[in-house]
């Protein structure tokens, strides 16, 4: 079995080994893989493990061999699944090994929106504070999340652990999903997608990247929500249109925005969100944790090791 990993550095930069995987196969790890070069290094591959780079029908077409792939995520955007199962080849992702990693930024950014303690920092460090008249002094108004509404746009592990997370600061939670998956939680209630916009003081992004969710965040959408509302994604960056965003941004009707997706990663030089007011930005780490991507390899490894013994788990496309 030849095994392939096509861009394994960000998983793991050092500070962890795929060695455990050298029992299933014989193991090529590459750092990075341009899109130019990766047909050539796994057109003989048995498994490819993939995190970002994208895995298409042309490139699908040309590997005889290929009989699993392995995604280093839980969203499995970058690779045509549904081509893959049209061929009977699994994919397989990672579920839920970040759920704790991306709750606990959300709540980082929801309380940089309140009280800004990296913002205040900064200006400390600039001198603001030792040039004031008084003994304290803010850069814009705080406020207390208690009593705040948060909307939380698709309810999934992710959606359900921002919820508990926000009950626990005192925050009222509403959701969307348009599946109704029951056994919600009492302290957060299930609302029409019009009901979240016009009543969240924050808007948080939990859904998956698939069709109906590319660009859902739009103009349109942001028309809806409340005035001086804020939007946080955490998904993926496709998921919201950055222009309009930026736009909203620009003329207040949004009050501020955090982001750790981005339409493209790393992100144009002219990305619109990067120069926008009052937008907090963080690369693409919310399941940067060591304990994070030690769980992510440990779920990989048996994901493997299923396929191997012929019992694929955590596959999402057949
Ligand atoms: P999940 O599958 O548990 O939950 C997804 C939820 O979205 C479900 O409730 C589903 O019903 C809902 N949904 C599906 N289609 C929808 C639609 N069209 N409109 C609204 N909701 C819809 O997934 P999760 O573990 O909660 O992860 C959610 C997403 O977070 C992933 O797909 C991934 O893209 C992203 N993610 C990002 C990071 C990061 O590092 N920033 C890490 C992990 C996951």
């Amino acid at each position: 079995m030849k095994i392939v990993i096509t861009d394994g550095y960000a998983e793991n930069p050092g500070d962890l080994s795929y060695d455990g995987l050298k029992k299933y196969g014989e193991l090529t790890v590459y750092d990075r893989t341009a899109q130019n070069e990766l047909l050539e290094r796994i057109k003989d591959a048995d498994i490819v493990i993939t995190n970002k780079v994208e895995l298409r029908k042309d490139v699908i077409d040309k590997l005889d061999n290929l009989k699993f792939v392995e995604l280093m995520s839980t969203g499995y955007n970058v690779v045509d699944y549904d081509y893959l199962k049209t061929k009977g080849i699994p994919v397989s992702n990672i579920p839920a090994y970040s759920t704790e990693g991306v709750a606990q930024l959300v709540m980082a950014f929801i309380l940089e929106f309140a009280i800004g303690v990296g913002e205040h920092t900064e200006s400390v460090k600039k001198g603001e504070w030792a040039s004031c008249p008084d003994f304290c002094y803010w850069k814009k108004p705080i406020f207390e999340l208690s009593g705040k509404t948060l909307g939380i746009f698709g309810f999934g592990r992710i959606g359900r652990a921002v919820a508990k997370r926000a009950d626990a600061f005192g925050m009222k939670v509403l959701f969307y999903t348009p599946r109704d998956h029951g056994n919600y939680p009492d302290y957060a209630k299930r609302v029409s997608l019009d009901d979240l916009l016009s009543n969240s003081d924050i808007i948080t992004m939990h859904c998956p990247l698939v069709p109906e969710t590319h660009e859902i965040v739009n103009s349109e959408f942001i028309s809806k929500m409340k005035d001086g509302a804020y939007l946080i994604n955490t998904s993926r960056g496709p998921v919201i249109n950055e222009n309009d965003v930026s736009d909203a941004l620009k003329s207040g009707k949004l009050s501020g925005a955090a982001f750790d997706v981005l339409s493209s990663e790393p992100p144009k030089k002219d990305n619109p969100l990067v120069s926008s007011p009052n937008t907090f930005i963080t690369p693409h780490i919310a399941w940067a944790a060591y304990e994070t991507r030690k769980r992510l390899l440990d779920i990989l490894t048996r994901n493997i090791e299923a396929f191997i013994n012929g019992k694929p788990e955590n596959v999402v496309n057949l």
